[in-house]
């Protein structure tokens, strides 16, 4: 349990203050959940960043202040439908009023409600740190790759990613996600996809990406055999299900959005 708590006035005090066991403060969903994963004795609270709470359009981005809640975001008029789908997949309206966009992503869940969506669409972050403001994709954070320390400040959604669409897999719209699955493409030559399986990974799926591009007509049991043999992802058996059972939903999941993509146009 926390020790002491911190209101920062500043991005800036943020950081200063953000040291050994010390954790940032958000929408506090996740901190404050019962068996959370995070552990600080130390809480920076960060919710009176309000330059954190903007978003806006700009040339081919738009600014998704990390501080904008789950419901905001559903309001912003200028947040693409396919951002709001994945909000969406948040059920509750009472955790969506309280839980940041910037939390989720930094939490990196398995069940994650954003980061697959935003792994396909070549989402970036930017991220103030001791040494100044980085830029890096959605997927180099999730993987560990750059500044998971930082304080997350903007999501950049892509104005123009083509089709995106993404799916959840759950017992009810209130429970864990067991496998999230996304997709988005320009065209049927540019396909990228992501999904996390709970308590398995974060997966950027390039090989089925790659076998539909080689042939858009690929075959749901082409790719439902691809993620049986998949070796480099783990599917958990569990109360929601087997691993081959996981494989399998996966594999038709994906063929049911390359079937979206062509019937929503994509050539
Ligand atoms: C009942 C319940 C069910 C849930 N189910 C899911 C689920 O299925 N999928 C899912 O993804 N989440 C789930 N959550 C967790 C949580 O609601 C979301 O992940 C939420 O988006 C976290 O955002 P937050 O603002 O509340 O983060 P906080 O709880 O405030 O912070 C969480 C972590 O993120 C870090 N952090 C927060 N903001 C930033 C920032 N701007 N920059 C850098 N680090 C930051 C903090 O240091 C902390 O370590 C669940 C929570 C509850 C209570």
């Amino acid at each position: 349990m926390a020790k002491q708590y911190i209101a920062a006035q500043s991005v800036e005090t943020a950081l200063k203050r953000r040291g050994e066991n010390s954790a940032f403060l958000a929408g506090g969903t996740e901190i404050n959940r019962l068996n959370s994963a995070v552990e600080a004795d130390t809480l920076i609270s960060i919710r009176r960043l309000d330059e954190l709470k903007k978003v806006e359009a700009q040339g081919d981005f738009i600014y998704v202040g990390a501080l904008c809640t789950f419901q905001q975001a559903l309001e912003e008029d200028v947040i693409p439908e396919w951002f709001k789908e994945a909000c969406r997949f948040m059920a509750s309206r009472t955790k969506r009023n309280m839980a940041t966009v910037g939390g989720n992503v930094a939490v990196k869940r398995t069940d994650s409600y954003l980061i697959p969506t935003l792994i396909a669409v070549g989402a970036g972050l930017k991220i103030e740190t001791a040494d100044g403001t980085k830029e890096c994709s959605v997927l180099d954070y999730t993987e560990g790759l750059t500044c998971c320390d930082g304080l997350i400040t903007c999501i950049c959604l892509p104005k123009n990613p083509g089709f995106v669409k993404s799916v959840r897999f759950a017992n009810t719209a209130q429970s864990h996600a067991y496998l999230t699955v996304a997709f988005a493409a320009k065209d049927l030559d540019h396909i990228e996809m992501a999904a996390a399986v709970k308590n398995g990974g974060i997966y950027h799926l390039t090989d089925l990406a790659a076998a539909m591009m080689k042939d858009h007509d690929v075959s749901e049991e082409t790719l439902v055999n691809m993620v049986y043999e998949c070796e480099g992802a783990v599917f958990p058996t569990d109360m929601f299900g087997g691993e081959k059972y996981k494989r399998y939903l996966l594999g038709v999941a994906a063929a049911g959005l390359l079937a979206d993509a062509k019937k929503g146009g994509l050539a």
